[in-house]
């Protein structure tokens, strides 16, 4: 097994300041944040404004009290997308598989690099920092890792211009004295929330029994438990994967800000693009779940099943938290898309579905034919193919 860590968070420091300094000097070292220059919101603020305060997405208005000398600047179109492209671009000459997450974060796999040591690793991403900011004039921030959750806590951990470096079996010593909230999914709230019941540290998961962790998590916290220890199997998903998987986009006529009603269309995407997954008599592995904003910048959040599929239920329970993941900015929505991915093929392919799973297969198959036959009486999605509660459950006597 290959005991370095190949794998690599790069996320911009304060990316849309960083990318207005670098195009105009004198506004480095002042306090200053890129938004709504009026009413609206902060969408970057420079780590100086940060010292007194100001956050993303704070109104434009709140920042303005706790920072009266705050230089605002608008949103140059364009600017920012540019930069973001040279930046992947620079990346891309490290390694060709990157995965762009977001306008100022990605993923990148140096596993086809076959660098020989740690220290060769460590020099190889140094030096892309070092040419991002002397290229480009974008200070990033990266975390080296064996896997992409543990890279991406790793390079938040000491922004701006951060280098921290895991070790492959290092993981649960690394993220044992953090913050509960630096694992992902656990936002503002659900720390305070968690504070009550006294776990403040990723450490103080592992000293709770499983039923205190259910009371504290609900049915998520075996999850919890294995993001606690670092565990993380999702691939970097680059550009060219793109080929081998099944996607399906919406753009919203108007702007969308309710949760439920995204999560109904990824639901009902999911509920499209399987059938094709079982036309072609393939199965997949990953889902994606990617949104964008009406400024052009987008998140997207993925998770792994244990073993590939050709059915949605395994699917449906993850949309909600993988969208919540995405969706992190109290923002309107102008775009959702889901991608499954991780194709694998034939129909020779074997699947261990257990009972129940068989047989939402065999209905989801029956469904599809009906489906294609045209028969307008039948749509059912497979998120309403919902087993029984078991207290309605016929009960097997033999
Ligand atoms: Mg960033």
């Amino acid at each position: 097994m290959d005991d370095l860590p190949r794998i690599v968070h790069l996320d911009a420091d304060a990316f849309f300041v960083a990318c207005e300094q670098a195009r105009d000097p004198s506004l480095v070292g002042k306090r200053c944040a890129v938004g709504g220059t009026e009413r609206g919101i902060i969408s970057s603020a420079s780590y100086e404004a940060r010292a007194l305060g100001v956050y993303t997405p704070m109104p434009t208005a709140s920042a303005r009290r706790i920072c009266p000398d705050l230089i605002m600047i608008p949103h140059t179109p364009g600017l920012y997308g540019k930069v973001s492209r040279q930046m992947f671009d620079l990346s891309e000459e490290l390694t060709p598989d990157v995965q762009r997450n977001s306008v100022d974060e990605g993923y990148l796999d140096l596993g086809a690099c076959r660098h020989p040591s740690l220290g060769a690793i460590e020099a190889a991403v140094w030096g892309l920092q070092k040419r991002i900011q002397e290229q480009l004039g974008i200070p990033v921030s990266m975390g080296i890792a064996s896997n992409k959750l543990v890279a991406q806590i790793a390079s938040k951990l000491r922004k701006p211009r951060g280098f921290v470096v895991v070790r492959p079996g290092e993981e649960g010593a690394f993220l044992s004295p953090l913050a509960i909230g630096r694992l992902p999914g656990i936002g503002a709230k659900t720390e305070g929330e968690l504070a009550k019941r006294g776990i403040r540290l990723v450490s103080d998961l592992f000293t709770r029994t499983d039923d205190e962790l259910a009371a504290a998590f609900g049915r998520s916290w075996r999850s919890v438990l294995a993001l606690a220890r670092g565990e993380d199997s999702s691939p970097v998903e680059t550009e060219r994967d793109d080929a081998k998987s099944y996607s399906k986009q919406e753009t919203f006529f108007t702007d969308v800000s309710e949760f439920a009603q995204v999560e109904g269309v990824a639901k009902r995407m999911l509920d499209e693009l399987m059938p094709k997954v079982r036309a072609d008599g393939m199965t997949v592995r990953t889902i994606t779940v990617k949104i964008r904003y009406p400024d052009f910048t987008h998140e997207s959040h993925g998770r792994s099943l244990e073993s590939s599929t050709s059915i949605e239920a395994p699917f449906y329970p993850l949309i909600g938290p993988l969208l919540k993941a995405a969706w992190k900015k109290k923002r309107p929505l102008r775009l959702v898309s889901v991608r499954l991915s991780g194709v694998e093929g034939g129909r020779t392919q074997l699947e261990m579905f257990s009972e129940a799973d068989d047989k939402r297969r065999k209905l989801a198959g029956i469904v599809d034919r009906l489906n294609r036959g045209g028969n307008e009486a039948v749509v059912v999605h497979g998120h309403q193919l919902r087993p029984k509660a078991p207290g309605n459950r016929k009960r097997d006597t033999n």
